[in-house]
């Protein structure tokens, strides 16, 4: 009993959080550490990741996910500290315009930012991983991603979402054998930042409750459980899986 208690630790274990100073990155960030780990959080704001890692006794790192050539210094930087052996792809915007409408360089912006960003990330990072034969790769996904949530108009958001479930698939078959495991979470609607314009929108946030089936938002706590469960060796036999968290809202 006590063995199996401890694969949930993550003590001794190094962890970088992408927009980790906000919401359901920072709850994540928080989780890791007090799991054991030691946290770095990567954000384009960093006053607030550093506020945030102060916290919880971690570093911070200004990074934006869709610059390539900061994410390879960022690696450098980190691995000359010692291996990571936790990546947690969370940096994400959302953009509600009617797919009729929507300016193509908003749709891009949101394709660069929540795909291409954690691709990005997970392939620079990944690459000390699977020489090191061990690492744990973590996107956060979204319901969006599996199905187009109504009725706040989001397709860049929904595809981008579709897109990490596949990234994260396709690297945890190519990195299967190394050792390094590569998973998702997709949250249902979450109270952060993020969804408060949904949150002030009586027809949008009444529609959001009654489609979840538990009748209410995710605590951003309640996602990073998930996230430390994926991250520990209790979690050694799981790769390739996007695990909904949600509410029972893809249940439908
Ligand atoms: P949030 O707005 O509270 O936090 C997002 C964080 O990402 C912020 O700290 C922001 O500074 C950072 N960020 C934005 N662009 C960045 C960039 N280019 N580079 C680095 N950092 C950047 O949002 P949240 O709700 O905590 O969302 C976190 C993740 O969870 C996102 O990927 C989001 O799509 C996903 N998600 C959220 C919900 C929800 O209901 N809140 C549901 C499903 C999925």
């Amino acid at each position: 009993m006590v063995k199996g208690i401890d694969r949930f630790s993550l003590d001794g274990k190094r962890a970088l959080v992408t927009g980790g100073a906000s919401g359901i990155g920072r709850a994540i960030a928080e989780a890791l550490a007090a799991s054991g780990a030691h946290v770095i959080i990567a954000d384009i704001d960093e006053a607030r990741a550093r506020e945030a890692a102060d916290a919880l006794g971690g570093n911070a790192l200004h990074l934006d996910v869709t610059d390539q050539a900061a994410i390879g210094a960022a690696a450098d930087h980190v691995a000359a500290d010692g291996a990571l052996d936790i990546l947690v792809n969370n940096a994400g915007i959302v953009q509600n315009a009617p797919s009729t409408e929507v300016d193509v360089s908003d749709w891009q912006r949101v394709i660069d930012i929540n795909l291409t960003g954690v691709f990005l990330t997970a392939r620079t990072f990944g690459r000390a991983m699977v020489a090191a034969g061990k690492g744990s790769v973590i996107s956060i996904s979204s319901i969006c991603g599996s199905v187009p949530v109504w009725p706040q108009p989001q397709a860049a958001y929904n595809a981008a979402k579709a897109g990490v479930n596949l990234v994260t698939r396709s690297l945890a078959v190519e990195w299967a054998a190394s050792g390094v495991r590569v998973n998702a979470i997709a949250p249902g609607y979450v109270a952060t930042p993020l969804t408060l314009k949904g949150r002030e929108t009586p027809e949008w946030y009444e529609t959001w409750l009654r489609m979840t089936p538990m009748g209410r938002l995710g605590d951003p706590d309640e996602i990073a459980s998930a996230a430390v469960f994926l991250a520990s060796d209790a979690a050694s036999y799981v790769t390739g899986t996007v695990m909904m968290v949600d509410g029972g809202y893809t249940a439908l």
